[in-house]
């Protein structure tokens, strides 16, 4: 178990709390935060955001048909990596961005379980600015899971039917702003217990595979900001504040989240996470993950086949799709964007 205090403010009282000793991705330490306020965390390095005027309607986004995308996604049962399933998810977020501009990055990754068949797919609506804002989901299901019902409607699958609600709403619209590229990334999860292999050995294979092929071909540099949704539709939502991201660009989606009115769903907690943002922090993006890793008393439901539908709302898609688009429109607008 990785035991880590992160560099928290020196006066905010914490209570870490250790998840057990089982398999368990994406972190290790949870801090639950005495202060209700969020803190600005390093208040000494973080860069002076010069934020646009607040105005403009709240952006659409129809939590209904998202959550019907959850269910239609969840129908197809487990979705590891190399089974039936998992092709027919691959072809159904294809068939919804029939018609847009698609990057397919297929390789073979060679893994500890075997080599499998990896399907990164991009959905790119241009913008009239230069750069790229990336918003990314995995979709796969973990594979040592494979053989029992576990279907990952929370982990894997409320985000990547947020990714489809949200590509409906850039489609067909004219962007002043950036690029934006959606990302439906394979292989996150591990393919061996992690009991048998620490997790950050064993995942992010297919977003480890495109940042690598993106800073090969140059187009890492155009990337902006790298946006995050990971288990997101848990009824009970308290996004938390990763201590792993990149504090300026946590800051923009806690002001477009305040905006809206959601903040009391952001950063009540502090955790460190590892999760498929890593490659691209390591390669100087800067990155925010929108994670609710308290999914049920004490995470029970994570990895279980207990992650089902009825522990999501379409209420939580709609308060983390709205801030996303939302922290998109600051982003837009914002003069120039801090590097990392
Ligand atoms: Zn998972």
């Amino acid at each position: 178990m990785i035991s880590k205090i992160s560099a928290l403010p020196a006066l905010l009282l914490s209570i870490a709390i250790s998840f057990g000793a089982c398999g368990h991705d994406k972190t290790a330490t949870l801090t639950a935060a005495q202060s209700t306020a969020p803190t600005t965390q390093a208040d000494t390095t973080l860069p002076t955001l010069s934020l646009p005027a607040d105005s403009g309607p709240p952006p659409a986004f129809d939590s209904g048909r998202a959550m019907q995308y959850v269910k239609e996604i969840v129908a197809y049962g487990p979705r590891p990596l190399g089974s039936a399933n998992h092709k027919k998810v691959e072809d159904y977020i294809l068939a919804h961005v029939k018609g847009d501009e698609v990057e397919s990055d297929i390789f073979t990754a060679d893994t500890p379980a075997g080599k499998f068949p990896v399907h990164n797919i991009i959905a790119k609506f241009p913008g009239a600015k230069d750069g790229i804002i990336v918003i990314a989901s995995h979709y796969d299901t973990n594979y040592p899971l494979r053989a029992t019902a576990y279907v990952g409607a929370n982990d894997g699958g409320s985000s990547s039917a947020l990714l489809l609600e949200i590509a409906n709403q850039l489609r067909g619209q004219k962007r002043d702003g950036y690029s934006v590229w959606l990302v439906w990334d394979d292989a996150e999860e591990a393919m061996k217990p992690e009991s048998e292999l620490a997790f950050a050995e064993d995942s992010l294979y297919g977003i480890g595979h495109l940042a690598q092929k993106w800073q090969a071909d140059g187009t890492i540099k155009n990337i902006k900001s790298f946006l995050l949704a990971d288990m997101i539709g848990d009824a009970d939502l308290n996004i938390d504040r990763d201590l792993n991201s990149t504090p300026w660009l946590e800051e923009v989606v806690y002001q477009a989240a305040t905006r809206l009115g959601y903040q009391s769903h952001f950063f009540e907690r502090e955790n460190q996470v590892t999760d498929d943002h890593i490659p691209f922090l390591q390669k100087g993006v800067p990155c925010a993950d929108l994670i609710d890793f308290d999914y049920g008393y004490n995470n029970v439901f994570w990895h279980t086949p207990q992650d089902t539908v009825d522990k999501l709302s379409s209420k939580s898609l709609e308060i983390t799709g709205s801030t996303i688009l939302e922290t998109v429109r600051i982003l837009d607008k914002m003069d120039a964007l801090p590097p990392k």
